[in-house]
């Protein structure tokens, strides 16, 4: 934060309301047949079109059933209010992009109203309230370019044309940058969880305005906003805020007036620049769509699609934190994703079902049963720790997912009672997990064939220690003078010719015995 924006805080608050529009995840698009590719912009352009979604005349659209579902589980999952009869509407502007000279859209009766979302932010818990969430088609892209003989064109990319969009908007709630980018964060995570979009920023699957005004600390009347566009990553959403409050407030330092204009952000240089006046804002001329039916969504079908809800990822964190006993921190770094979250799921079932006496009880969403042995904290490390770490240096598409490790969650579990059991170290334990990531092989193998397994019988590391007590007459003659820190040099020794696997404290009292018995003798 700069001293400008920590002054301008002080005096200031901001309100903040955020708009996303994101790629709904079809196999086609909103009202034809036509491939809905996950990035419609990759390959050959045009080559996914048709007379609906270039709005040649009467060509008719007819409504994707898996995108209105998928708006129906965003809503349901952000305790939205949903009706039981929505309609289409049309927007009608014109702009290149949209040839029919209208958007089908959804103006009074979205398929979402009245839900809210909540996140952690660094200030503590927060809750947004979300005022809609509609489905909507996408327009064509417009390419600015220039020609093999030096002239300008703009070229037309209609395989976006028709794409479906859910456009979720909040409730004036948010007060801080940070706040904006947790909130987009947090949905984010949602969509994805309930596999609604992929929703990836930097491929414009998922676009972020927000409506920045700020007011005098302690007033209540909102100020005048500004929309700022063109933020590509959550990164840019934050800064983006962050330099349009300092920019406002001393603009009305120095007595300007805030004009409700559109501003677009530049990365680069780290500031936002008018778009467009949206002073002359632009009449719609919004009526119910001719040639579509009112949609009805019926109870049964509602149901069905909540039945399909995963657990979500704020029930997740509460859980995890709650009946697991879990840091807020763990609780986060467990549910970024849902592969991840699902993955220690998975763990703490099998460490669960592998109990004696709770194998029958309530292992069903991940297992609250408490393991003695393989702890819901020991796997948290573990998955958190050693496995993030490996995957996180993997190449490609499988960079960062551990449910593409090769480690089984209950291969994990196999390892980490191993080390929590005390027959393997936690440095052999790392060194399996490593090779068995290399290998995809089970890491219990691997400590099996790499003779991993900690030395506690006592005679074999009688063996070792008669050895070293050979082999370092100095140290020796230096416990004999009283001495005591030649002892630890010695265990030292015995644990270096075992590989680290001797079980220290035993080879401590056998060293003892042995050091204390040869010399009553030879004294
Ligand atoms: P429009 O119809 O122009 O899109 P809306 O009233 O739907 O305007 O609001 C768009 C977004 O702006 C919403 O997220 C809303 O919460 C937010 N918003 C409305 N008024 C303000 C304000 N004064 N300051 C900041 N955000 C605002
Ligand atoms: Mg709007
Ligand atoms: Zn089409």
């Amino acid at each position: 934060m700069t001293a400008g924006l920590a002054a301008a805080l002080e005096r200031y608050e901001a309100v903040i309301g955020i708009e996303v529009h994101c790629q709904v995840r079809t196999a086609t698009k909103m009202f034809c047949a036509c491939a809905a590719d996950a990035d419609p912009d990759e390959g050959a352009p045009n080559s996914r079109t048709c007379p609906v979604c270039l709005g040649l005349p009467g060509a008719l659209p007819v409504i994707n059933r898996r995108a209105v579902e998928h708006v129906l589980a965003t809503g349901l999952a952000i305790g939205a209010t949903v009706p039981s009869a929505t309609r289409w509407d049309r927007k009608n502007y014109f702009y290149p992009d949209l040839p029919k000279g209208y958007q089908i859209s959804q103006l009074d009766l979205p398929l979402a109203s009245h839900g809210s979302l909540t996140f952690d932010t660094s200030a503590g818990e927060r809750t947004i309230g979300i005022r809609r969430a509609h489905l909507e088609e996408d327009t064509a892209r417009l390419i600015h370019a220039t020609d093999p003989d030096g002239r300008k064109v703009s070229l037309l990319d209609f395989d976006r044309s028709g794409m479906p969009l859910m456009e979720i908007v909040t409730e004036p709630d948010v007060r801080t940058a940070e706040e904006a980018r947790r909130y987009a964060e947090e949905l984010q995570r949602l969509l994805r969880y309930i596999g609604v979009s992929d929703a990836d920023m930097e491929r414009g699957q998922m676009r972020v305005e927000a409506n920045v005004s700020i007011r005098p600390r302690g007033t209540e009347p909102f100020g005048t906003r500004v929309e700022v566009k063109n933020m590509n990553s959550f990164r840019s959403v934050e800064r983006a805020i962050e330099f349009e409050i300092e920019r406002q407030a001393a603009a009305i330092d120095a007595g300007e007036t805030i004009r409700q204009v559109t501003r677009g952000w530049d990365d680069d240089r780290g500031i936002t620049y008018v778009m467009r006046s949206k002073e002359d804002s632009e009449d719609y001329r919004y009526f119910p769509e001719p040639d579509l039916p009112p949609l009805r969504v019926d109870a049964a079908w509602l149901a069905e699609i909540a039945a399909g809800l995963p657990e979500l990822p704020a029930a997740r964190r509460a859980r995890y934190a709650g009946t697991l006993g879990l840091s807020a921190y763990d609780a986060g770094v467990l549910t970024a994703t849902r592969e991840t979250s699902d993955y220690f799921d998975a763990a703490l079932a099998v460490a669960a079902a592998a109990t004696p006496g709770t194998a029958a009880g309530g292992t069903a969403a991940g297992g609250t049963a408490a393991d003695p042995v393989v702890s819901p904290k020991a796997l948290a490390n573990w998955i958190t720790g050693e496995l993030t770490r490996l995957v996180n240096a993997a190449a490609g598409a499988d960079r960062g997912r551990i449910d593409r490790s090769g480690i089984a969650p209950a291969d994990l579990v196999a390892l980490v009672r191993l080390v929590e059991s005390g027959e393997i170290s936690g440095t052999s334990a790392k060194e399996a997990l490593a090779e068995a990531f290399e290998s995809r092989r089970p890491p219990a193998d691997i400590v099996a064939d790499r003779g991993m397994r900690r030395i506690s019988d006592a005679d074999a590391i009688g063996a070792v220690v008669s050895d070293v007590v050979a082999a370092n007459p100095a140290a020796v003659a230096d416990y004999r003078a009283g001495k005591e820190q030649a002892v630890g040099f010695l265990v030292g020794q015995v644990m270096k010719r075992t590989g680290g696997r001797a079980d220290a404290a035993l080879a401590r009292t056998v060293l003892r015995a042995h050091l204390d018995a040869d010399g009553s003798q030879g004294g």
